[in-house]
């Protein structure tokens, strides 16, 4: 075949269920000799000829730090993606499975990851438009990589894709993504920001006793996520700084390259 991304059937063995999440089911895997996971699409749930046209881009972004695109099987149904295989599941569970033993190495690492990840994907010029701890998972070696980056834009459940309704991650966007959808890497920052305090409040969920009504409402009054216990002043005001409003400075994803959190690690 002229396409080099399609996963042919005959590569690909299907094995036990990891989970379920926005788009269906996800299955542990072999492809060439590689443990993977394979997300199964439910037809309903993605436009999956705008996807077809993405996935070339996506499987083009390679990274230590990005869960590997390995290849899609468009000619069959089921359309299936198959990803690089995360030992250690999701960073959310994770987090919240080794509360109270994390370190502040560990935590400072696992943010570091993550930046160095988004500054790869900004200098791609490409948008994640969804980055939480729920989106980002965690190897057997236990570092963290980025997830579903950009796969927001094809989800067809309304819920999810309008800011006004429930499943829409509120709690993680910038205030110009709620109020006008304007996504850009500065509104990535901002979810940064939000994974950071995720990350130091061991797995919580960010305002959780608080709608999305509630949320907005406290943002607009400029109230921010309080410090974590176990953050460190100088990565609490990394968090505040993602957390301003755009046009009132300059951001720029932190990163190991740009030496943002680097510096940080040294005033720890
Ligand atoms: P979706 O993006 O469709 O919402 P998720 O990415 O949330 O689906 O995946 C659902 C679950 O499947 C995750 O919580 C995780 O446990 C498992 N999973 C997803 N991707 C991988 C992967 N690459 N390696 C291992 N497990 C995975």
């Amino acid at each position: 075949s002229h396409d080099i991304w399609e996963v042919h059937p005959e590569d690909l063995t299907l094995g036990q269920e990891l989970g379920s999440g926005q788009f269906g089911l996800v299955l542990e895997g072999r492809w060439r000799g590689k443990r993977v996971a394979v997300k199964m699409i439910r037809e309903e749930c993605m436009s999956d000829e705008e996807f077809k046209e993405e996935a070339r881009v996506m499987m083009r972004l390679s990274h230590c730090k990005l869960v590997q695109l390995y290849g899609v099987r468009t000619h069959c149904s089921p359309m299936c993606l198959v990803f690089e295989f995360m030992e250690n599941g999701c960073l959310s569970d994770y987090l919240r499975a080794r509360k109270g033993r994390l370190s502040q190495d560990t935590m400072l690492g696992m943010c570091l990851d993550v930046s160095e990840g988004m500054a790869y994907l900004e200098l791609s010029n490409f948008l994640h438009r969804d980055l939480a701890a729920r989106n980002c998972l965690v190897s057997k070696n236990n570092e963290v990589k980025i997830s579903d980056f950009g796969m927001t834009r094809f989800v067809l459940d309304d819920q999810y894709t309008s800011s006004q309704c429930s499943k829409f991650p509120v709690k993680w966007s910038a205030p110009e993504v709620i109020k006008y959808c304007k996504f850009s890497s500065k509104s990535d920052v901002w979810s940064f920001g939000v994974l950071m305090w995720e990350v130091y409040n061991e797995g919580r969920l960010p305002y959780e006793n608080r709608t999305n009504g509630e949320v907005v409402e406290s943002l607009n009054s400029g109230l921010r996520l309080l410090k974590p216990r176990l953050a460190p002043d100088a990565v609490h005001q990394l968090m505040e700084w993602c957390w301003k409003e755009v046009g009132t400075g300059i951001k720029q994803i932190p990163s190991r390259q740009n030496n943002i959190l680097y510096h940080v690690d040294k005033y720890l």
